[in-house]
């Protein structure tokens, strides 16, 4: 058993404000909007404001490749740095995000740490192999 966590405190935050969405149905199509416009506040740090690039082309995968040079191959398309402006907005729009996934454990009596903790420990399994 964890003790009491700041998830959870954030879950109870999350439970007592959620008065005027208490609906299933609200709360996951707000849950679905939301994880749009995390994307959409990404899209427009790469063509409004331009502090990130995108870059991205086909990967090959090397056959015989060691983990480093494997690892290196691995790029994430992106490159530059989040403006100050566009990480505000973007940590925000993440914040909704997390809201509405919060408002939906609520919704089904399932707890945020529990659903963190769980996955934690399936990546700790996986290793290396979660890089795929
Ligand atoms: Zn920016």
């Amino acid at each position: 058993m964890s003790e009491d966590s700041n998830f959870d405190f954030f879950q109870q935050q999350v439970s007592d404000l959620l008065l005027r969405h208490r609906s299933f149905l609200d709360v996951s199509s707000k849950f679905q909007e939301s994880n749009a416009r995390v994307n959409r506040a990404l899209m427009k740090a790469v063509t409004e404001c331009g502090c990130i690039q995108v870059n991205a082309r086909r990967r090959p995968v090397p056959q015989d490749a060691t983990l480093e040079e494997w690892k290196e191959q691995l790029k994430t398309h992106l490159s530059g740095e989040l403006c100050d402006h566009c990480l505000d907005v973007l940590k925000a729009e993440m914040g909704k995000n997390l809201f509405y996934l919060t408002a939906l454990c609520n919704l089904l009596n399932i707890r945020l740490q529990d659903v963190i903790e769980q996955e934690s420990k399936k990546l700790s399994t996986l290793g290396v192999f979660n890089l795929r």
